[in-house]
């Protein structure tokens, strides 16, 4: 499932480049391209789903797998120790801007509570 309109499906594709730091058969991470700190990736699945509103039940697998994966490429830069954080926005008010589900990660400087 992708769609052609969303530029998540298409970097996925390899139509749009991006700087990939894993893959496997169910999702991508690659660095934000207007990262909010010295280390900000996002994992995105390959499968297209627009938000965290519309995983159904047969995605609890991907989920979790997603997160896995975070910390995976989070410990792989190096953020072990400082550690990081993780963030989904979902919808236009919370700060969503590209509608095709992904987990920030972000570290590498402190953070506050709540965010902003
Ligand atoms: P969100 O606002 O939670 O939907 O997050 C979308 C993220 O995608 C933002 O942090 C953007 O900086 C990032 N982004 C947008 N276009 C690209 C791109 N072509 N490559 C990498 N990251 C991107």
């Amino acid at each position: 499932m992708s769609d052609q309109n969303c530029l998540f499906c298409r970097i996925v594709a390899g139509e749009v480049s991006a700087d990939s730091v894993f893959q496997d058969e169910r999702c991508i991470a690659f660095r934000d391209a207007n990262p909010q700190a010295p280390v900000h990736l996002l994992v995105v699945p390959r499968d297209h789903i627009e938000s965290l509103d519309d995983a159904a039940q047969k995605d609890e697998a991907l989920l979790g797998h997603l997160l896995r994966v975070g910390a995976r490429v989070a410990n792989e830069q190096g953020l072990f120790e400082s550690g990081y954080r993780t963030t989904i926005n979902t919808g236009a008010g919370a700060g969503q801007s590209v509608f095709h589900l992904h987990v920030h990660i972000l570290g590498g400087r402190s953070f506050t509570w709540p965010p902003g």
